[in-house]
This record gives C-alpha cells, sequence and structure tokens, in this order.
C-alpha cells in the first residue's frame, strides 16, 4: 500500500499534476444549529486545507467535504470530540481518478464526425471544441458557433446556437450553459450529448422540432474554459476562474456568486481563497461579463438554464433571499413537472424547489440575476450524484444522466414555447 502510495505520488509529480493521494471525502451529518455551527468552525481553520464540496447548509442536510491526507486525523479528531457523525464517501480521491484517467487514455480516440464520437467518456477542451466545429460544418442549416468573449488567459468563449431563423433575427430563445464550475464535468460532457441530441432530433422529434420552428436554443458547454483546461492540465478538483486578485496569492474567483444580484451579501465570501470568492465586483470574471452582455444585447431570452453538479437537484430564484419571487407557483409546478420526467428515464430521483430554502443562501449566483433581468423560466440544475462520487462521477453514467436531464429539460422548453410572455 505504502509503496503504491508514493508511486502514484510520484507519477503524479511526473506529469505535474496536483495528486490526492490519501484525500478523503467525508459525509458529515449535523443534525441542529449548534452542530452545523462547528462545521462552520472547521471550516475557518485555513490551514487544514479542506474543500467542502456540498454544505455546510441547514441542519439535517449532509456536508461532504474533502480532507487532505496530511489533515485527516486533526479533522477525524475535531469531529469526534464535537461528536459530529461522519461517514467516509471516498477512501482514496487519487484512486478515482486514476480510474478516470485510465478510462479517458483507453477510449481516446480523434472522431472523424459527431456520429463516431465517444459520448459516453471525459473530454479535455480541445475535443469539445473540435466536437462543436464538426456539428457545425455537419448542420449548417441548423447549428453555429457564437464568440461572445475571452476568457482571463486568453482562450474564445464559444456558444452554439440552434436556429431555423433568418440571420439577425432575435426570436425569443432559450439559453443553457453547463460547466461554469470547471470540475463538474458530466455537465460539460452532458452538454455535448444535449448539442448532438438536439441536431439529431430536430425534424424526427415532433416537440423539439415545433420548439425550434419559433425559438432559437444557446449551449454554452464550457462556460469556465481556463478552469476546465486547469482541471485537465493541474488539478482536477479545480472549480472558479483562473483569474488573479492583487494582493493575494490564491487563484480563481466563484463565477457563480460573481453576479450582480446582490453581489457580496451572505453566501458568498470575500476572501480570495475560499471556493465561494465573489471577486472584486460584479462582473469582474469575462466569463460571467460574457454572458451578462450577450443575454442583455440580446433581450429575448426566455429562459435560463445553468446546470452544476452534483445533488440531484432542480433549483430556482431565488438564492439571496427566502422571499419567494412572483412567480414561485408556477416555477415549482414545472419544476415538478421536470423532475418527474426526468425520473421516469431512469427512476433518478431530485429534490426541487428555491435555491434558499433547498441548499442554502447564495448571493451574485447565475439565475437571481437572469430572473431579476426579466428571465421567468430561470433554473439550476444540480445532475448526479447524491455523493457516491461526487464531481467523480465515473463515465459510465454519463450517456444516462444526460438522457435523463433531456427529459426535463424538454419539460420546461416545451412549457415555455406554449406560454409566450
Ligand atoms: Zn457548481
Amino acid at each position: 500500500m505504502r509503496a503504491l502510495l508514493i508511486l502514484s505520488a510520484l507519477l503524479g509529480a511526473v506529469f505535474g499534476h496536483e495528486d490526492f493521494v490519501g484525500h478523503q471525502v467525508l459525509r458529515i451529518s449535523a443534525a441542529n444549529e449548534a452542530q452545523v455551527q462547528k462545521v462552520k468552525e472547521l471550516e475557518e481553520l485555513e490551514h487544514l486545507q479542506l474543500d467542502f464540496w456540498r454544505g455546510p447548509a441547514q441542519p439535517g442536510s449532509s456536508i461532504d467535504v474533502r480532507v487532505p491526507f496530511a489533515s485527516v486525523q486533526a479533522v477525524k479528531m475535531f469531529l469526534e470530540t464535537n461528536k459530529l457523525s461522519y461517514n467516509i464517501m471516498i477512501e482514496d480521491v487519487q484512486a478515482l481518478l486514476d480510474e478516470e484517467q485510465e478510462q479517458m487514455f483507453a477510449f481516446q480516440t480523434r472522431a472523424a464526425n459527431t456520429d463516431t464520437f465517444n459520448y459516453a467518456i471525459y473530454h479535455n477542451l480541445d475535443e469539445i471544441y473540435s466536437f462543436m466545429d464538426m456539428l457545425v460544418a455537419e448542420n449548417p442549416q441548423l447549428v453555429s458557433k457564437i464568440q461572445i468573449g475571452s476568457t482571463y488567459e486568453g482562450r474564445p468563449i464559444f456558444v452554439l446556437k440552434f436556429s431555423t431563423g433568418t440571420q439577425g433575427e432575435k426570436r425569443p430563445a432559450i439559453w443553457i450553459d453547463t460547466g461554469i464550475h470547471s470540475r463538474e464535468w458530466v455537465t460539460q460532457a452532458s452538454g455535448i450529448w444535449f448539442a448532438k441530441k438536439i441536431a439529431q432530433d430536430f425534424g424526427q422529434d415532433q416537440t423539439l422540432t415545433t420548439i425550434l420552428n419559433s425559438m432559437d436554443i444557446f449551449l454554452e458547454i464550457v462556460t469556465n474554459p481556463d478552469g476546465f483546461a486547469f482541471t485537465h492540465s493541474k488539478n482536477r478538483l479545480w472549480r472558479k476562474t483562473r483569474s488573479r486578485t492583487e494582493g493575494s496569492a490564491c487563484v480563481g474567483v466563484d463565477p457563480n456568486r460573481n453576479w450582480d444580484a446582490a453581489f457580496g451579501k451572505p453566501g458568498a465570501s470575500n476572501n480570495p481563497c475560499t471556493e465561494t470568492y465573489h471577486g472584486k465586483f460584479a462582473n469582474s470574471e469575462s466569463e460571467v461579463k460574457s454572458i451578462v452582455d450577450f443575454v442583455t444585447n440580446h433581450g429575448n431570452i426566455k429562459a435560463f438554464i445553468s446546470i452544476h453538479s452534483y445533488s440531484q437537484l432542480l433549483l430556482y430564484p431565488y438564492g439571496y433571499t427566502k422571499d419567494p419571487t412572483p412567480a414561485h407557483q408556477e416555477l415549482d409546478q414545472l419544476a415538478k413537472e421536470a423532475v418527474t420526467a426526468l425520473s421516469a428515464v431512469y427512476g433518478t430521483k431530485y429534490k426541487y424547489g428555491s435555491i434558499y430554502t433547498t441548499i442554502y443562501q447564495a448571493s451574485g449566483n447565475t439565475v437571481d440575476w437572469t430572473y431579476d433581468q426579466g428571465i421567468k423560466y430561470s433554473y439550476t440544475f444540480e445532475l448526479r450524484d447524491t455523493g457516491r462520487y461526487g464531481f467523480l462521477l465515473p463515465a459510465s453514467q454519463i450517456v444516462p444522466t444526460a438522457q435523463e436531464t433531456w427529459a426535463a429539460l424538454m419539460t420546461i422548453m416545451a412549457h415555455v414555447e406554449k406560454h409566450p410572455y
């Protein structure tokens, strides 16, 4: 075991990857408010280098945290001393990463077209960008690629447009983005699958064809390209952007706390070293600003769906306040229908509700901003799973995840098409 650990660490060092040998993911149950507070104290202990994958939130909801090898003993001691119960969800994070890498390399081939493209494995940025070009080349009447901006590190930010309209026409539109948090790999992988599905089903599937006959669909598959490239080259578990903050050695901003909706209020951090750092000012991140400009200039987006993982949730505004939106009843009813359609595919169970009441307060998040811009149908998904693998969902689950999510997306899109506003 020890020899294996050393070998794995050495390989990591050779390839320049951050290694996660001996890191564990613990699930902590905090039954009451006092226990939640204790976990928040733990979160404040920066030297432990903890990475909270989920929570802390309300009492009763579980908290998942990745603990570096060097902190495992201290954290377990803290939990036991404070009578917080926990169990080990992932025994060794690196072991899962090694499996993931093996799979990627074993099945990696350059597809010549989108029919032979392998949707059942994870792909890097170059492969995804070349997939997009193939899809556009194969479906020039339906699909086009728009560059909406550039990242902090200078990478192009692309959106696929699916449209049967004429050029320059701004039809009512549906926006879908995946991967704003770069480590949530099943989301970008699902985005690829959605793109192919739309191209394939147009003209075949009655409901989708009806939608595309009057509306456009915009799909941003890699919403945080710098972060995504970094998850492949250096650190698989990178969440934020890669922008630098003056006066801090810590890199990146949480692009789901950087929007101009209750920016900087509770539910976001002003510490650049945390995973929920909101940035110096609203829209400071070009990955966010590019979408803001696009949405504002377009002016006719009717649904905005931002896709994350994990936890199996379908959420709607608000995240910054517990007050319901004026559209609460309709959004809730539609969420219920969407998760029912999703569950019908493979039996996957989803919860739904407002961000604030279902998970936790989150200010400056995407869909609060889009809702406040007048985009009534603003939703956030948290895809599979509920924590067995967390962000490291095995590639064998990509296609089933995409398929079931598509059922929910179709429910929402069909509703939007039938309820113009
Ligand atoms: Zn996320």
